[in-house]
């Protein structure tokens, strides 16, 4: 099987600024998401290992590193595609009459999800989410990259609430810094999962 891949940002390391430093973004982008693809190839080359050996002792690790990475990888690479220079401002069409009638305003979602993830104790994410059973959204605070999420949620729109997302340039102001995203979210590609997440139909069966 082929080794999962670090993508490329779509925009240069200054493109988010001021909003999201060129420095940070580097760092975030080529150390952190990075670490994270790596750790995800070895949690399956160690247990491709295991299976080979007949050795599955350590399988609860193994198991929990495997979650950890991989979720890392996603989420990173859906975060970076949430963000856009030309990003800010307000979802319009189906999203946003959506974000309407499961939040009651844009307003009311927005200090939702702010406040999601700038309360995650520890390491966590902020995550705008569809679910599929009840087709509806539904905002989510993940820990660390993979603990306190519904098993359905298609995530949408995840802001990084770990601290390598903003302390070298908002320090320990992250309320700041998540205010600072709202003015670069991408809202042509939330609106676009958006659509193609309710095509799932996974976890009723129904075609
Ligand atoms: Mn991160």
């Amino acid at each position: 099987m082929k080794p999962y891949e670090l993508p490329d940002l779509p925009y240069d390391y200054g493109a988010l600024e001021p909003h999201y430093s060129a420095r940070v973004l580097e760092l975030h982008h080529d150390k952190h998401h990075a670490a994270y693809v790596k750790g995800l190839n070895t949690a399956l080359e160690k247990l491709s290992a295991a299976r080979d050996s007949g050795d599955l002792s350590a399988i609860v690790g193994m198991e929990k590193t495997l979650a950890f990475n991989l979720s890392g990888h996603v989420l990173h690479t859906l975060f970076w595609q949430n963000l856009s220079p030309t990003g800010g401002g307000r979802p319009e069409g189906e999203l946003a009459a959506a974000i309407d009638d499961n939040f009651g305003s844009f307003d009311a979602f927005k200090a939702q999800l702010s406040e999601a993830t700038n309360s995650v104790q520890g390491s966590g994410w902020g995550s705008l989410s569809w679910e599929p059973l009840g087709q509806r959204l539904f905002i989510e605070q993940i820990y660390d990259h993979q603990g306190n999420v519904g098993q359905s949620g298609v995530n949408l729109l995840v802001i990084d609430a770990w601290e390598h997302a903003y302390y070298l340039q908002y320090e320990n102001r992250r309320p700041e810094y998540t205010e600072a995203i709202w003015n670069v979210v991408n809202w042509d590609d939330v609106s676009d999962r958006f659509q193609r997440a309710q095509t799932l139909e996974l976890v009723t069966g129904a075609r």
